[in-house]
């Protein structure tokens, strides 16, 4: 299995700063299923090749796969796996490159971010059509050419693999990450079990293209080796959240988290938005402004008509409306609080806490507290925000937490918002829930029910509002209860 990828920019040679690996050398990665071997062909100013080959190890591969295998026939020793690209090339090139893959590059961290023209050969299967109907909505001009079935004897006609050529100008992570995504596709069977994880991988690569593919129904099923269920989640996720662009969590962070958070860390993973989609979908009005870019503008537009100054976040996730509150000098406090230290070290990076400014690191805290225990630091703020964390919490817990915020904490003003059920029906491939750790979702009367209950028993009024375009049917996607105290 070969995969060549070409530049000629110049100085091409720049290729081995971006990939990590140096044009003089050859060097071997050993994967449990074979040997990777990176080299150069070719490395000139003009022109620079990297060649990523495969050896594949039948034997091993059966061994590696073990009892997650999702086959246990003959065909695993006689198979096309040495020969054709597929998932066990995807796989190897995304731990060969990982750096160049998240766009990271120390020596000149410039080059990344720079667009190159590059030229990218491989064999794979699939067919033509598919490659061209995968390939070329993201800018790849690409050639695919048939493999006869044998060279000697055409009349024996075409074989199933084609050899691509994709020729096209982009950074060379975003390369990276669409092989990643689209070479499982192509073959469209996966060499492991395709294990619920799968989903935040395809999101995190697929980061910044997948959203908009016209055949994202058709990648996610085949990456997601045709499991409906996980498909579904993952084009859910996709049309309710925008593009998550949540950075790649080192391996030594993500082990900080104990068992008992993992819930509530893959609900930070799946349901923090980012600057960047927000920038995003500034810079393109003709695209969908992402629900979750909506809904923090609806926060900031209310705290702001409130008067507040000093706002206390619970349930931050990762940050992304503390780093948006802190950006504003009119807000002198902002508190984030999680009960998860996983979401709080990615909102401390995320946030910059190291390199931030006195004058503005003075104007945040962040800590880890639970919101259905009483604590004295959730006190003394004008506002209170929750934002997509009520549902986070099971039913018979929610009467604490509405003790804690409202009855203990007591600020001027309480701003939650949460999913509206009814708008579900309008996610075309949604079903169940929109996330798998919510514990409920309600609809507009629900919501509206309890918003009353709490101003009943803790002395609040509130004003429902409409998050994002209204639906005259079933109503916003997002519902916000912005609360007073009388
Ligand atoms: N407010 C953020 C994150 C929403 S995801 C945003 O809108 O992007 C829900 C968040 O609530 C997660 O970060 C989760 O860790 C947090 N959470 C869930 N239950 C909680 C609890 N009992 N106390 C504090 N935080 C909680």
């Amino acid at each position: 299995m070969l995969l060549t990828i070409t530049t000629t920019a110049t100085p091409a040679t720049d290729l081995g700063f971006l990939l990590h690996k140096h044009p003089d050398r050859v060097q071997e990665f050993r994967q449990s299923f074979g040997t990777a071997t990176v080299f150069y062909p070719e490395a000139s100013e003009d022109r620079c090749t990297v060649a990523l080959l495969l050896e594949v190890d039948p034997v091993a591969l059966v061994r590696s796969s073990g009892k997650n295998s999702p086959d246990f026939s003959l065909s695993q020793y006689v198979n096309d796996r040495p020969y054709a690209a597929s998932s066990l090339m995807a796989v190897t090139l995304a731990d060969v490159f990982r750096t160049a893959r998240a766009g990271r590059c120390n020596a000149k961290p410039e080059l990344p971010g720079t667009p190159l023209p590059l030229v990218i050969t491989l064999v794979c299967r699939g067919g033509a059509d598919l490659a061209r109907g995968v390939f070329e909505p993201l800018g790849w001009d690409v050639e695919a050419e048939a493999v006869p079935l044998d060279e000697s004897f055409p009349e024996w006609g075409e074989s199933r693999y084609v050899r691509l050529t994709l020729r096209g100008t982009l950074r060379l992570s975003e390369a990276l990450n669409q092989l990643y995504v689209l070479l499982p596709v192509l073959d469209d069977a996966k060499h492991y079990w395709v294990a619920p994880d799968e989903v935040d991988k395809l999101l995190r690569a697929g980061e910044g293209w997948l959203r908009e593919h016209p055949m994202r129904g058709v990648i996610a099923r085949r990456y997601l080796g045709r499991r409906w269920a996980l498909a579904r989640s993952a084009l859910a996720r996709l049309a309710e959240l925008g593009d998550e662009t949540e950075e790649q969590l080192e391996p030594a962070v993500a082990e900080e988290a104990a068992p008992d958070e993992t819930a509530a860390d893959e609900a930070v993973a799946a349901e923090t938005e980012e600057a960047l989609a927000a920038e995003e979908a500034s810079a393109a009005p003709v695209k969908a402004r992402p629900l979750n870019v909506l809904r923090r503008e609806a926060v900031l537009a209310t705290l702001e008509e409130l008067g507040a100054s000093s706002v206390i976040d619970l349930g931050c996730g990762q940050g992304e409306l503390v780093g948006a509150l802190l950006a504003k000098p009119r807000y002198t406090q902002v508190t984030g609080v999680d009960v998860s230290p996983l979401a709080l070290t990615i909102a401390a990076r995320k946030l910059r806490l190291e390199r931030m400014p006195d004058s503005k690191r003075a104007r945040l805290t962040l800590f880890q507290g639970a919101l259905t225990y009483t604590d004295k630091r959730f006190a003394g703020y004008d506002a209170a925000v929750l934002m997509e964390v009520i549902e986070h919490v099971d039913p018979p817990r929610l009467p604490a937490l509405e003790r804690v915020v409202f009855g203990t904490a007591r600020p001027q003003h309480v701003l939650v918002t949460t999913p509206n059920v009814e708008y579900n029906v309008r996610y075309e491939f949604l079903t169940g829930m929109r996330h798998r750790d919510h514990r409920f979702e309600w609809t507009r009367a629900e919501f509206a029910a309890w918003c009353a209950r709490v101003c009943e028993q803790y002395g609040y009024s509130v004003a429902v509002k409409a998050v994002g375009e209204e639906d005259p049917e079933v109503g916003p996607s997002t519902q916000m209860g912005v609360f007073t105290r009388d």
